[in-house]
């Protein structure tokens, strides 16, 4: 039997842990000997009023079962103020899961400035500023571990999501980037699209497949990925939920490749865009093309056809 993963000694922040997938880490890891740091703002669903009783609940269940756990208020567009109740709580901080989220749902026809800013605040602000409180603690101890959330609305588009989508795959940009900032420093970033049953999942499913859904189902990844054992596990997406997980990555078609003169025209594209669009022979990219070798290539081409 695999040893049991621990993370005694160090100091989760879990965003968002009044409930739902916040309150299901944030447990889990005080069972597993972390000291936690469980903050909510305790809103609505929408992002509308505060109330301290979320995180509350939530540390005096970990304190009941013998867990270590403080609770913390801000908002997490004030990050720095939940870092520092780390600090001052526990002296250090070493893993960060960004988990606190809203949701501002509207067809695109009917959203309003209020409905897009208020989404990009939450989500974006939100986990640039508790990643960019922490990450001076993480590069001076030479360890840090960062979990984003994503949503499959963000990889794939959803009806009346267009804000949410486009925040949650910023977080894919994001965690890709602080990636290989930290390779060096040991600071290992992941992002994940989790499907969780929750106050933000029941309005649109069913009971018998909330059941199926359980947040404590996509703890295990997430334990997986901040572990000191994970060295090598960054910049990666993974979809987690009901059992299941899987990891995405980017496919890229072996492309067309044309002469740069007056020949390249919208009708030369046209005339092979099967290769544009040819998965036959797919790269998996981490990075852009090489665009010099290519440009290199391109000019000893002949004429393109029109
Ligand atoms: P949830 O509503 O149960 O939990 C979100 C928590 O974040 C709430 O307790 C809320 O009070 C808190 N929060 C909201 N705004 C905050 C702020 N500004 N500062 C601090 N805390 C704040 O929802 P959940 O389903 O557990 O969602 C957790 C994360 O997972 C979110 O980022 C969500 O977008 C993402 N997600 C969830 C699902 C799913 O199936 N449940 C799917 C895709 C993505």
């Amino acid at each position: 039997m695999a040893e049991q993963l621990r993370y005694d000694g160090q100091v989760v922040v879990v965003t968002g842990a009044g409930g739902g997938l916040g309150k299901a880490y944030a447990t889990f890891f005080a069972s597993r000997g972390a000291s936690v740091v469980v903050n909510d703002l305790g809103g609505s669903f929408k992002g509308e009023g505060n109330d301290s009783k979320a995180a509350d609940v939530v540390v005096n269940e970990i304190k009941a079962a013998g867990g270590k756990a403080v609770a913390n208020y801000n908002s997490v567009e004030d990050g720095d103020k939940i870092i520092e109740t780390a600090i001052k709580a526990f002296g250090r901080i070493d893993i960060l899961i960004n988990n606190a989220g809203i949701l501002r749902d509207v067809s695109f026809k009917n959203m309003k400035d209020v409905d897009w800013d208020l989404i990009m605040k939450v989500h974006v602000k939100g986990s640039y500023k508790c990643a960019r409180a922490a990450w001076p603690h993480f590069r001076k101890q030479k360890f840090g571990r960062v979990i984003n959330t994503a949503s499959a609305a963000g990889l794939f588009g959803n009806f009346g999501q267009a804000n949410y989508s486009a925040a949650k795959l910023a977080m894919v940009g994001f965690t890709e980037t602080l990636a290989k900032e930290g390779a060096k420093y040991n600071i290992i970033s992941n992002v994940i699209a989790p499907i969780a049953a929750s106050r933000m999942t029941e309005t649109v499913m069913p009971p018998d497949v909330l059941a199926l859904m359980r947040p404590e189902w996509v703890v295990p990844l997430v334990a997986v990925l901040v572990h000191k054992n994970n060295t090598s596990e960054s910049g990666s997406i993974f979809e987690v939920g009901g059992g299941h997980i899987a990891k995405l990555r980017w496919e890229r078609s072996s492309g067309l490749l044309l002469k740069c003169d007056d020949t390249y025209t919208p009708g030369a594209i046209l005339k092979k865009w099967n290769k544009v669009t040819d998965f036959s022979d797919p790269q998996y990219p981490s990075g852009p093309n090489d665009f010099l070798t290519l440009l290199e290539e391109s000019q000893k081409l002949g004429p393109n056809e029109q």
